[in-house]
């Protein structure tokens, strides 16, 4: 209103700091807006928000003020990391836990088979019957050599490394465990 007042008086610096003082209002409104806003996103407390909202009230400076003294996180942030730290914390209190090889099942660490594809992930010990990975020379829990026993457990081992390596051998990889179970007694003999 007092802009188109002063328009028509034809002034020219009139125009220009009556165009000046409105630009002002209207971004200090802005800021008023800007500053109810973000610290809606920032901080939880409503009495807070009205406080920072009224401090925006003082033209620029109260906006100013909240710029430097505001939580330097969204809350959604915060909320959003709060859930990943929980996310790592059941992570680790399931280190136990580890992937199978074949499927990417989530397996325990002392499980013989594979729950969902049921394929071999650990051996059971012939003297202590813990399960111990078929890639170990000796068994942890008992120092019994895991290569003693049988020439299946051999077999095992072998087809174990074969897949591990490529998954792409699996096909290939019976025959080559019959060939070497095979061959493996009469070099037994031999040592
Ligand atoms: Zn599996
Ligand atoms: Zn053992």
């Amino acid at each position: 209103m007092t802009f188109a007042l002063f328009g028509i008086q034809n002034d020219g610096l009139n125009l220009v700091v009556n165009l000046l003082v409105f630009f002002l209002f209207v971004i200090w409104l802005a800021l008023i807006y800007w500053t109810y806003a973000d610290a809606s996103r920032r901080i939880e407390d409503p009495m807070l928000i009205g406080c920072a909202t009224a401090a925006s009230l003082f033209p620029f400076i109260g906006t100013i003020v909240y710029l430097i003294v505001r939580p330097p996180e969204y809350l959604d942030d915060v909320r959003l990391r709060e859930l990943e730290m929980t996310a790592a914390e059941a992570r680790l209190a399931s280190l136990d836990y580890s992937l199978c090889p074949h499927c990417d099942y989530e397996v325990q660490s002392d499980y013989l088979r594979c729950p969902s594809c049921m394929r071999k992930l650990k051996e059971r010990c012939y003297s202590c019957s813990k399960p111990i990975d078929p890639a170990w020379r000796i068994c942890p829990f008992c120092e019994a050599e895991t290569n003693a026993p049988t020439p299946s457990s051999t077999r095992r081992r072998r087809s174990r490394q074969t897949t591990d390596q490529a998954t792409v051998a699996a096909e290939v990889t019976p025959e080559l465990a019959e060939a070497s179970e095979t061959a493996e007694p009469s070099r037994r003999r031999s040592r």
